[in-house]
């Protein structure tokens, strides 16, 4: 039997996760001078399956946030990438616009008391165990304390818990992508970051050199992925990696943005809204990004007098993001799909532009909507049109009624 609430606090904005997402929500909120409970089932620090590559964009949306360039955790900086696809080696490129790569249980920790130093106040280590949006005011259980908020901000990742209380469960399987990763203790010879498209179905490999050695994994759409551990082992191989490396895997919300990412007075950011990068498969800087959002969302709601009008304003501010995934979800099939490989790779060892675009895209300097609008005019024609006409399918899940 679930333990009765014996203290009830009320907030403006309740987040809930404190990853990138809920992070950014929090220090934006506190800092307007919103009362924020940040709520987490962990606590910090705690590991969290990821490559932990820091893009350009990540470094934009960063500083929007908390107001620096980088969050004070230990990364590695690298200015030099190899790129593979579908098994041909397609050379390293110096020169490119810095990658920051990080260790996601110091990064997120770091976040995480940047957060706290704002002003929000700490309730990791609960997990909401009763989630009541029927009321006037969405309230959280945790246990002995039970949290009223103005707002909440869903900010709980892939298996959002926010989202399962909205929509019955947070994610359709079939419609996202998942990745394996391996942890190395010590760094590759050579130390090289290096991303294989097509190295796993509809998806890709990666090599990430860390200040405390090396995390390598494959990801990519689930449904066409039914032999992803065969997959990374041939890649592990490919790599050199002897052993039986200890093998972790996670769904990876890439390519089924939530259209409504809420209801009312409740939001959702990052990965529980579906923000990872159909192609790249990045998702802190969307994380960072849409958690802002939100909490500017919720102030301006608020200040209106009116909580519910936060998915309105939200929805309008995340718009952009939105026609970036769609764009990005357009393109998707001429980088993964198997009757394009041979021009891609063509594409991608003789054309500048091609690899130069994917590159401006990680550093932020160059959005979808651009690299679409270039190739709209270098495609025949024909082939365009079929893109378009078989254009991006929306998750058109509607938030059901309680
Ligand atoms: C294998 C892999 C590799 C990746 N590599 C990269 C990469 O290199 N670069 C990149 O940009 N992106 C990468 N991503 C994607 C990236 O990890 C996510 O997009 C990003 O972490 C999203 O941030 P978030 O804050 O939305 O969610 P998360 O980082 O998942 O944070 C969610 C938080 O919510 C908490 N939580 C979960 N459930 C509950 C609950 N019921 N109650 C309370 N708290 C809860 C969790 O403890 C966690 O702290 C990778 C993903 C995977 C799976």
């Amino acid at each position: 039997m679930r333990a009765e609430a014996r203290i009830s606090r009320h907030f403006d904005v309740v987040v809930v996760g404190a990853g990138p997402a809920g992070s950014a929500a929090a220090v934006s909120a506190a800092r307007a001078g919103l009362s924020v409970a940040l709520v987490d089932k962990a606590r910090f620090p705690r590991h969290k399956l990821c490559g932990g590559a820091f893009s350009g964009r990540a470094v934009a949306s960063h500083r929007r946030a908390f107001g620096t360039d980088l969050p004070a955790a230990p990364h590695l900086t690298k200015n030099a990438i190899t790129f593979g696809a579908f098994g041909v080696d397609l050379g390293r490129y110096d020169d490119i616009p810095p990658l920051y790569l990080t260790m996601r249980e110091s990064l997120d920790l770091s976040l995480f008391e940047a957060a706290l130093d704002a002003g929000a106040q700490d309730f990791s280590g609960h997990v909401p165990q009763g989630i009541d949006l029927s009321g006037p005011r969405p309230v959280l259980s945790l246990g002995e304390i039970s949290l009223a908020a103005d707002v909440v901000i869903g900010c709980d990742g892939v298996s959002s818990a926010i989202a399962r209380a909205l929509y019955g469960r947070p994610f359709d399987p079939k419609e996202i992508g998942f990745a394996l990763e391996v942890e190395l203790p010590e760094p590759q010879t050579p130390p090289e970051l290096r991303i294989d498209f097509g190295a796993a179905n509809w998806g890709y490999g990666w090599v990430f050199p860390k200040t405390c050695g090396t995390t390598i994994g494959i990801g990519g759409i689930h449904a066409r992925n039914p032999d992803l551990k065969a997959r990374l082992a041939t890649y592990l191989a490919e790599r050199g990696v002897v052993g039986r490396p200890n093998v972790k895997g996670q769904y990876l919300p890439f390519g089924a943005p939530r259209r409504i990412p809420g209801r009312d007075s409740v939001l959702l950011a990052g990965d529980a809204a579906g923000l990872v990068d159909p192609i790249t498969g990045e998702g802190i800087g969307h994380a960072l990004e849409s958690g802002r959002l939100a909490a500017e969302a919720a102030i301006a709601a608020l200040s209106e007098g009116d909580p519910k009008r936060a998915l309105p304003l939200y929805r309008r501010k995340l718009a952009p993001i939105h026609r970036s995934m769609q764009h990005a979800r357009l393109i998707r099939p001429l980088l993964f799909q198997p009757r394009f490989q041979s021009a891609f790779i063509a594409g991608f060892r003789r054309s500048r532009s091609l690899k130069y675009e994917y590159l401006r895209l990680l550093a932020g300097e160059t959005e979808y909507a651009d690299i679409s609008r270039q190739l709209a005019r270098r495609l025949p024609h024909h082939l365009w049109r079929a893109f378009m006409k078989n254009g991006p399918k929306r998750q058109e899940t509607e938030p059901k009624t309680p």
